[in-house]
């Protein structure tokens, strides 16, 4: 059923003319439809409570959780021992660093970087209101963040690094196994957001000296709903966990597990492991071709964020003199995410554009366009072309709005 599901999928996406070009991977990856047949079963005559000690129900279910467990260990070279199952990355960057943040009372200070997710910096944030202190890092103009910097941040006093793997609106790979050893060398831990990493580009929480790292389910071609944090074995004992309840997860995650998403979740992590490597050569062919397609016809356009330490499926681009929200809105039929739009309904312009030294406006004209799994040649060929057509458009068009705002600023 797996491959001939699959290619049930692609068939009727292709025959079907006026389809939705899906180009937003980075807001959500779709289920795999293998997932999905992996998954059904446990909802139905697979069911049970995976913490039912006394019945066999209880020890199938429990059998399939450790299962799930281990496929995503497995995916960053953890022990099964150290996945906690979350509600997802959200969820998993509160737990990481509310937990660990009074551990050491001599160390009060956490670093953390300004492209970071929102959920990593307003969970900083609140802990700074609670008296810790908070060091936010700047990133360099093409995102990555500079290695002396952090080396002159960390004192003595720091508790905890919080960077990372790959951002989710420009792609860019931050140089973790670097940043493991420098937090190894003085002491410190160091927390890894790599929901947009994991299953996308290998990665070895043992060689990389990581200490705790957050996934993400529907990220990785998963379910939504669920995620994990990994806790490195020596950190469990003394953890604070978000919730009191009933002690699941060795105390750190309270909560009934979600069999069906566990399951999901681990399949989605053996799928991602075996097939991560191929997936990254098409897909990255791919952007390579919408590129060029897009420079050869808008040849002003600029790349935001590095394009070699990037992981394959994004491209974050600058249409200069276009606003993005009325490109996509002329756009309804490629779904695809405005730094405005993206994390908040505000619509202030992207802060990781701006943290990359874009002025508002440039960062008001810049889309993220997320490629992947279920990415085809043609929907390249036909995004390029109605973005092109679009754009060239756009800029011939007297823009009544932009007009009002130059009057208002004159
Ligand atoms: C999507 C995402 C999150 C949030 O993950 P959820 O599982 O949706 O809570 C956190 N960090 C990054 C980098 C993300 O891309």
């Amino acid at each position: 059923m797996s491959t001939s599901a699959m290619q049930a999928m692609t068939e009727r996406r292709l025959q079907c003319e006026d389809a939705p070009i899906y180009l937003d991977y980075q807001a959500t990856a779709p289920t795999d439809p293998r997932v999905v047949d992996i998954m059904l079963p446990f909802f139905t005559s697979r069911f049970g409570n995976p913490h039912a000690r006394q019945h066999s129900v209880g020890w199938a279910a429990e059998d399939a959780v450790e299962t799930a467990r281990r496929q995503v260990a497995a995916l960053i070279g953890a022990k099964p021992s150290e996945i906690v199952f979350t509600s997802g990355a959200t969820e998993a960057n509160n737990l990481a660093i509310k937990g660990v943040a009074g551990f050491d009372p001599r160390r009060d200070e956490i670093v953390t970087v300004v492209t970071e997710h929102i959920c990593v910096l307003e969970t900083c944030a609140r802990l700074q209101a609670g008296g810790m202190r908070v060091t936010v890092l700047p990133v360099k103009v093409n995102g990555l963040i500079d290695l002396d910097r952090l080396a002159a941040a960390l004192t003595e006093k720091t508790a905890l690094v919080s960077v990372m793997a790959v951002n989710n609106e420009i792609g860019v790979i931050q140089p973790l196994a670097e940043i493991g050893r420098m937090c190894r060398q003085r002491g410190i831990l160091l927390h890894s957001d790599a929901a947009q990493a994991a299953g996308i580009i290998a990665l070895d929480v043992e060689a990389m000296n990581i200490d705790l790292m957050s996934l993400s389910g529907h990220k990785l071609h998963g379910p939504m709903g669920i995620g994990a944090l990994y806790v490195r074995q020596e950190l469990q004992r003394g953890f604070s966990p978000l919730f009191d309840g009933g002690g699941q997860e060795r105390g750190l995650r309270s909560g009934t597990l979600p069999l069906p998403l566990c399951v999901g979740f681990g399949a989605a992590c053996e799928i991602a492991s075996l097939e991560m490597a191929a997936e990254a050569a098409r897909v990255v062919a791919l952007r390579d071709v919408m590129l060029a397609g897009l420079r050869r016809r808008l040849p002003d356009i600029q790349v935001n964020g590095d394009i070699t330490a990037r992981v394959a499926g994004n491209l974050n681009i600058a249409f200069p003199g276009v606003d993005a929200e009325d490109l996509m809105t002329a756009l309804p039929d490629i779904a695809m995410s405005s730094g405005a739009a993206c994390s908040s309904a505000s619509l202030e312009p992207s802060y990781v554009l701006r943290a990359l030294g874009l002025d508002e406006a440039l960062a008001r004209a810049s889309l993220r366009i997320g490629l992947g799994r279920f990415t085809t040649a043609r929907d390249i060929d036909r995004a390029v072309a109605r973005m092109a057509d679009e754009v060239e458009r756009l800029r011939d068009v007297p823009n009544a709005k932009s007009d009002i705002e130059l009057f208002k600023s004159s």
